[in-house]
C-alpha cells in the first residue's frame, strides 16, 4: 500500500461525504493504491453512519468507531496502528485543511524527509485561537531546538517507519514532530490553506459553528 489517510471525526457528520469527495479527486489521478481511514471518536451525530455509507460504496475508505470520546491523540494512535500506507497522512475532518496539498507532501517525503508537517501560514481562526498557538509554537521550538511555525497543524505526511518508533498519548499528538525530531528523523515543514471550520463541534464541545 502507498498511502493511507486518517481522518479523526468527532461530531463532523456533515463534512464526512465532502472531504471524501475532495480526496479522492486528487488520488484518482494518482497511480498510487490507497486507503483511507474515517475514526468515529464517539460521536453523537450520526458521522459513524456517515462513514459506513462510504464503506460500503468504496473498498478503500475504512471506518473505524471508537465507544466514546477518546480525544484526538487516541483516534490518530488507533488509525496508525491499522494504516499500512509508506505514507501516512493525517487530515482534520472539518474542511479546514484541503486535500489539493497532498500532492505537495508527497514530493516532500519522496525528496528524503521523514516527517512532513503543515504550515498553516494565513490562519482562520479566532484571535484566541491564534494568540495561543503563536506563544505555543515560540516555546516549544525554543524548548526543542526544532524551529516549526505551526506544531498543531492537522495537516502531516509521515513516512511510516516514523510512526512504528513514535507511540504517542493524550494530547501528545503536537509534540510528534519533536519526539520524531529527537530520534533523530528529519522534520520538515510546508506552507499550506487553511479554510474556516466547516459545521461540527467547537473546541468546547458546547456550541456548533
Ligand atoms: N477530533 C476528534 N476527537 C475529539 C476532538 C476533535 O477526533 O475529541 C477531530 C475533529 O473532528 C477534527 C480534528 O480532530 O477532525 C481537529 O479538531 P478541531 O477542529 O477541534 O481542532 P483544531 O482545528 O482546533 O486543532
Ligand atoms: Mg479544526
Amino acid at each position: 500500500m502507498d498511502i493511507s489517510i486518517i481522518i479523526p471525526a468527532y461530531n463532523e457528520k456533515q463534512n464526512i461525504k465532502i472531504l471524501y469527495q475532495k480526496i479522492l479527486k486528487v488520488l484518482a489521478s494518482y497511480k498510487k493504491d490507497y486507503e483511507i481511514i474515517f475514526i468515529d471518536d464517539g460521536s453523537t451525530d450520526g458521522t459513524f453512519e456517515a462513514i459506513d455509507e462510504l464503506c460500503n460504496l468504496d473498498k478503500k475508505v475504512k471506518g473505524i468507531q471508537l465507544r466514546r470520546n477518546f480525544g484526538k491523540s487516541v483516534a490518530l494512535n488507533i488509525g496508525f496502528k491499522e494504516s499500512q500506507g509508506d505514507i501516512v497522512f493525517t487530515i482534520d475532518a472539518d474542511l479546514q485543511d484541503d486535500p489539493e496539498e497532498i500532492p505537495k507532501f508527497i514530493e516532500k517525503i519522496e525528496e528524503g524527509w521523514d516527517m512532513v508537517s503543515g504550515w498553516k501560514q494565513k490562519r482562520k481562526d479566532s484571535i484566541e485561537k491564534r494568540l495561543a498557538s503563536k506563544l505555543f509554537n515560540k516555546v516549544v521550538s525554543k524548548a526543542s531546538g526544532l524551529k516549526l511555525h505551526d506544531f498543531n497543524c492537522g495537516f502531516k505526511a509521515y513516512r511510516k517507519e516514523l510512526l512504528r518508533v513514535v507511540n504517542i498519548y493524550g494530547e501528545l499528538h503536537r509534540f510528534i514532530p519533536i519526539i520524531a525530531h529527537s530520534y533523530g528523523f528529519k522534520v520538515s515543514e510546508i506552507s499550506i490553506k487553511h479554510h474556516k471550520r466547516q459545521s461540527g463541534q467547537s473546541k468546547f464541545g458546547t456550541s456548533r459553528y
